[in-house]
């Protein structure tokens, strides 16, 4: 029996010897420390390796990333935003790969990024982190579809849409209870934050995090934000979404609508019509869908649109009603006006415009007619002070 176990200890370190003599004679290097041999030799067969060998170049680089503080982040949804996260990390040090329904393999490659067009491929990678920069509107479908079952179980799951408790919602439903779940929102896009990231505000809540490593993983992720210098905002995704419906989505629809007017730079430019061209350079180069994701997936979004639409109907209310009495005091004081135009005369010829400003004018010229036509059927009675 003991002379079995040492013949089978001597034949295993032999076969352990030889292993190693034929690693160290071949020269590929993977790894600093790791050579592997570029053909398997003919004369070693492996059956099964169930742990991690010397020569798991996979195992080994994950060590390595971790040491170093360097992630291993998947990126899902290789568009805009995207490629623009990818860079910083990058820069970073971090490694990472990308799987996304359109082909972006040149763009992938130029920036050393590898790039999956199979998910099952992507997932079998094992990044450490799955980032999801997918539309809000396709998110779901995206997630449900992703192989989650080849990823790591311990593997952290981040997004960075623009609105927080819906992915929060989604990720708590489909997600194995193994999987660490983190949402972020970056509140920059790749016009605002295309040069330094310093002051930004970078909002997070840490949905779903385990304790030990997986925090150090977590907190990791967020110093590539932390470490750029952005104002990091630890908040419920809750909270969130309840202050971007009045501030982000704002932005976003008054831009847009300034966007329409295709205004133009003067050479008398004022500082704030300055800022009225930087917004809307800011947020033309957003996708429409991702402006409709802030619309559908925020539940305040529409009492936010409906609150702008009241507050323009009353800005234009107090215009038109200043210009009502100013009217009246002319119809009944008999005020004229510069130029020899009176003016309704003025009005009038506005209300010929087909502008919506114009129709309204054209009405309280209308309603001042009819008020005069009125009064001087009363003004021999009772002098007209209605
Ligand atoms: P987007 O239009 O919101 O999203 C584009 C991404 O979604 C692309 O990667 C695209 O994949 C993917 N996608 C769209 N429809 C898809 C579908 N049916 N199936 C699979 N993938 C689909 O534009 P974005 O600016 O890149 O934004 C990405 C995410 O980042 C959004 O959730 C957005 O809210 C968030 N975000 C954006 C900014 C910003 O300033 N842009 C800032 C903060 C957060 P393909 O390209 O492969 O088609």
């Amino acid at each position: 029996m003991c002379g079995m176990t040492c013949c089978t200890k001597n034949t295993l370190q032999q076969l352990s010897w030889k292993l190693s003599s034929q690693i160290l004679c071949q020269d590929v290097v993977l790894h600093t420390k790791i050579r592997v041999p570029r053909k398997r030799s003919s004369s070693l067969e492996v059956a099964a390796i169930d742990a991690a060998q010397s020569f798991d170049y996979e195992s080994l680089r994950m060590e390595e990333l971790q040491s170093g503080n360097k992630l291993k982040i998947g990126i899902v949804g290789f568009g805009n935003f995207g490629q623009f996260l990818a860079q910083r990390m990058i820069s970073q040090g971090h490694k990472v790969l990308a799987y996304s329904r359109t082909d972006y393999k040149d763009v992938a490659h130029t920036m050393g990024v590898p790039f999956f067009s199979d998910a099952d491929d992507f997932c079998e990678e094992h990044p450490e982190v799955v980032l999801l920069c997918t539309s809000i509107l396709s998110t779901e479908d995206v997630l449900k579809l992703l192989p989650v079952q080849r990823l790591k179980r311990n593997t952290l799951f981040v997004d960075v849409l623009s609105v927080k408790e819906f992915p929060k919602k989604l990720f708590l439903q489909v997600l194995p209870q193994e999987f660490d779940v983190l949402c972020t929102h970056p509140m920059f896009g790749p016009e605002s934050g295309k040069s330094s990231w310093v002051g930004l505000p970078f909002v997070y809540d840490k949905v779903r995090i385990g304790g030990g490593s997986r925090l150090e993983r977590c907190d990791k992720f967020l110093n590539i934000f932390g470490s750029e210098g952005c104002r990091m905002v630890e908040m419920s995704c809750a909270e969130h979404d309840r202050y971007a419906a009045g501030s982000q989505f704002i932005t976003h629809t008054v831009g847009r609508v300034l966007g329409k007017l295709a205004l133009e730079s003067t050479p008398i430019n004022t500082k704030g019509y300055e800022t009225l061209l930087g917004l809307v350079e800011n947020t033309k180069g957003d996708s429409f869908e991702l402006y409709y994701g802030l619309f559908m997936y925020n539940q305040r979004a529409t009492e936010e649109l409906e609150r702008l639409e009241l507050a323009f109907d009353s800005i234009k209310k107090q215009l038109f009603g200043r210009l009502h009495d100013v009217l009246r005091q002319q119809l009944f004081e008999g005020v004229g006006m510069k130029d020899g135009k009176s003016l309704p005369n003025i009005v009038e010829d506005a209300a010929h415009k087909s502008t919506d400003f114009a129709k309204a004018a054209s009405n309280v010229v209308a309603h001042s007619k009819a008020t005069t036509n009125r009064s001087s059927k009363r003004s021999g009675d009772d002098n007209g002070s209605s």
